[in-house]
């Protein structure tokens, strides 16, 4: 059975690679029947064992030998070196799900008496988390606009175990200074989490700005073809560890062998997929700029964005995701407006190959966007592998019914 001795810590010597490097190449080099040209897959839950000691062995080193799959599988341990070097960080969980991997990191980190100090609009499920699931066992939270950092960060207890950073967070895509922010949590004990789905790895690596750990939905960029449900967990090699021995083994939000195979295939493809997002979407954002039926653009990469600074000192390249308001707030205009639209689908994902919109209107009365950050008159785009003047000809014809 092949046994991934060589898992060595990645970041503490960690020579920069190249994405295509990282893609292509990095940890694929362990034996397989036949020389497969693509990663085997270990659909497996049970590994077996030929004697008590190698069982042992395998049982000891749990976290980095296959014993069962819920723990360590070969499969699942390869995206997890790859997204891990992606980040630029140690070592990675890969979760069922990115609301998995943000639960699973905060309530391996928490206990009562514990304070989290959040950004003001963090995911609506993370809210959920912080807001609904973590009160009962006795951990307090605060939400608080991050934009300006020291008002942010006043609002610190000496309580405060966690800050949980989103930049550019969903729907309004506003940015946090993660390094002061960083280096002033560090000083104290407080860990640092940040939800980095929206950059994605490739335009945005937290921990070189001294972020403890980094989630994302691979829901999103990472997988991007819409066939999974997937989340990333990155830090170093102890706090990963911590969190497998307690809160992952526990919870038991794995991703099966599968889906982790289905991802390494989608991977290979998302630097292409990146640029051709990133370009076509600021395509599509210059068009929409100063349009009659627009009120405002929420996007870091367009010249009405209030951050410029922290777009020009974070993000590496543009993303796919913005979102506009309209001016109209008459709810038939609206509906008219999302209704006609052709090459974007109605759907709430983002960041896979469709391009997508979802109206904040249809969140109004749902089970968790009771969020009065969210006017009815705000769409959510986001842009796929589609050619940049279909979207446009498809929004500017929509929006003539604005
Ligand atoms: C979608 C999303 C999540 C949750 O990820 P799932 O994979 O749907 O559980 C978390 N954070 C952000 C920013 C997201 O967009």
């Amino acid at each position: 059975m092949p046994v991934f001795q060589d898992f060595v810590v990645i970041s503490r010597n960690f020579v920069p690679m190249q994405h295509a490097d990282i893609l292509l190449h990095l940890a694929e080099h362990e034996p397989v029947a036949f020389d497969g040209g693509s990663p085997t897959l270990y659909q497996t839950s049970n590994f077996l064992f030929d004697t008590a000691e190698n069982m042992r062995h395998a049982l000891i080193n749990e976290d980095t030998v296959p014993f069962y799959t819920r723990g360590t599988n070969p499969t699942v341990q390869l995206l997890q070196r790859k997204v891990a070097a992606l980040e630029g960080m140690d070592d990675a969980l890969v979760l069922s799900s990115g609301s998995a991997a943000v639960a699973t990191a905060v309530l391996g980190l928490v206990k009562a008496g514990d304070h989290i100090l959040s950004v003001a609009k963090p995911y609506s499920w993370t809210a959920k988390l912080l807001g609904s699931l973590l009160p009962p066992f006795g951990v307090t939270y605060t939400l608080a606009d991050a934009r300006d950092t020291e008002a942010f960060l006043a609002q610190v207890t000496p309580r405060t175990k966690l800050i949980f950073l989103e930049s550019p967070n969903s729907w309004t895509f506003e940015m946090q200074d993660m390094e002061p922010i960083a280096a002033f949590a560090r000083e104290r004990g407080i860990l640092t989490l940040m939800d980095n789905s929206y950059a994605s790895p490739l335009n945005q690596q937290p921990a070189a700005y001294g972020i403890d750990l980094v989630a994302h939905s691979a829901t999103k960029y990472l997988n991007g073809h819409s066939d999974l449900v997937a989340g990333v967990l990155c830090g170093s090699r102890d706090l990963i560890q911590t969190l497998f021995k307690s809160t992952y083994m526990t919870l038991g939000a794995c991703i099966s062998p599968y889906e982790a195979w289905l991802m390494l295939r989608s991977l290979r493809t998302l630097p292409l997929r990146m640029k051709h997002i990133g370009e076509t979407t600021r395509a599509v954002v210059d068009a929409l700029e100063g349009h009659a039926k627009i009120r405002r653009i929420y996007y870091p990469h367009t010249a009405s964005y209030d951050q410029p600074e922290l777009t020009k000192k974070y993000l590496k390249g543009p993303g796919g995701l913005f979102s506009i308001d309209l001016k109209t707030t008459e709810h038939t205009q609206i509906l008219a407006f999302a209704n006609s639209l052709r090459k974007f689908k109605l759907g709430c994902s983002w960041g896979s190959y469709e391009s997508l919109a979802f109206p904040a209107i249809t969140t109004m009365t749902s089970l968790n966007y009771d969020n009065p950050n969210i006017v009815a008159e705000r769409v959510r785009l986001s842009v796929g592998l589609d050619e940049p003047q279909d979207l446009i000809d498809d929004l500017m014809a929509a929006l003539e019914l604005a």
